[in-house]
């Protein structure tokens, strides 16, 4: 790790990262927050001048799949370019320290970089039984969520159960489990559903702080309008099947394997908001559906609660099987949320971008499943 009072730029040298791949780092950051091509160079400019802000990983009840996503991106925007950003000062998983000394690490970051520093946070909080079913170093997790994330300037809940406590949190949820928002409320979040969450969307979060200085526009469930703003059904490769009636029928059938439509399968995508489509994963090789498997809606809210079972179709709307239902449903999904959206003081640049783009997320309606 690098100290904190290091430019990135020198970071970067050092770790043998060309300004080709830099630039390129930039151009995939700035077209995943949505951004118009022209401030790639604000970004870089912003990124070069950067001091290191320091950030701790916390790890709470969770499966570490977010860390392993962001870790195992071979991708260099993700693994070499992010993790010189900031200056990593404790992250359970990776981090080279143990016992009183990793512990002592993360305290002296909230004593001295208090208000300024950035916390990660992975897993569910569990409220149970003074929260006795998660501890770390003989604290539980809601004593240490509560004693860092206040001090920090941002927290990032990185995965759905982070976010909304998740799987861990699901019925009958014996562990008092919630998330990070719901465990430490003072706390500045920005939730990064998912399960797990996309690195690049990560990625992308904390270019927008270096960069603007701020976390990006949010949703009413504070997550970002860049990564939740648009409906999957809309941004399917398979949408055209869907619009010609050509639906799968069951695994394996021709249907399968032609690559049509999945939404008897139980696809979620016409309800679920995120830019998995575009993002994808394993460096923008598939995503779920891409690869045959409908959307479960894993960036929705309580989603292994409120979109299971997973692989039975959405209820049944009145003239199903034309286009106009899944559009109707994504317009109802877009409307709800249209006056629901909370703007973070935003950077102008960010605002010529939300006026180009389309309305977030479904709030209450994307947890609804439309009546028969
Ligand atoms: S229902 Fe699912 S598979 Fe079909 S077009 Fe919509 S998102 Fe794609």
């Amino acid at each position: 790790m690098f100290p904190s009072n290091q430019t990135f730029t020198r970071a970067l040298q050092q770790k043998g990262i060309n300004r080709r791949r830099f630039i390129k780092f930039c151009t995939a950051m700035t077209a995943t927050l949505a951004l118009p091509p022209r401030y790639v160079a604000q970004v870089a400019a912003a990124l070069e001048k950067a001091r290191k802000p320091v950030l701790v990983w916390l790890q709470f009840q969770d499966c570490a799949g977010n860390s392993e996503s962001i870790l195992r991106s071979s991708h260099p925007s993700v693994l070499e370019v992010v993790l010189d950003l900031f200056s990593w000062e404790y992250h359970e998983l990776v981090m080279a320290g143990a016992g009183h000394q990793a512990e002592a690490a993360l305290e002296r970051v909230v004593r001295e970089e208090k208000g300024k520093f950035l916390a990660v946070v992975e897993g569910a909080v569990p409220l149970a039984d003074d929260g006795v079913y998660c501890t770390v170093g003989g604290r539980t997790a809601l004593d240490i969520a509560r004693h860092v994330c206040p001090n920090a300037a941002a927290t990032i809940a990185a995965g759905a159960c982070a976010w909304d406590g998740g799987l861990v949190r699901a019925h009958p949820n014996p562990t008092g489990a919630v998330g990070i928002s719901e465990a430490v409320p003072e706390a500045n979040v920005i939730n990064l559903g998912g399960c797990p969450q996309n690195p690049a969307n990560t990625a992308a979060v904390l270019v927008h702080y270096l960069t603007f200085g701020q976390l990006p526009a949010m949703d009413q469930y504070h997550r970002p309008l860049f990564a939740y703003g648009r409906i999957i059904h809309d941004q399917c490769e398979r949408r055209a099947h869907y619009d010609a009636g050509r639906f799968v029928q069951e695994w394996g059938d021709e249907g399968h394997r032609k690559g049509w439509c999945l939404y008897k399968m139980g696809c979620k995508g016409p309800e679920a908001t995120f830019n998995c489509p575009s993002v994808r994963w394993n460096d923008g090789t598939s995503w779920p559906v891409k690869a045959g498997h409908g959307c479960l809606a894993c960036a929705s809210h309580r989603f292994w609660d409120v979109r299971s079972p997973f692989y039975e179709r959405l209820p049944q709307v009145p003239g199903f099987g034309a286009d106009v239902t899944a559009g109707e449903i994504g317009m109802g999904v877009t409307a709800a949320v249209a006056g629901a959206t909370i703007v973070h003081g935003i950077a102008s640049a960010i605002r010529d971008r939300m006026r180009t783009q389309p309305e977030a997320v479904p709030p209450q309606a994307s947890n609804q499943p439309p009546k028969a």
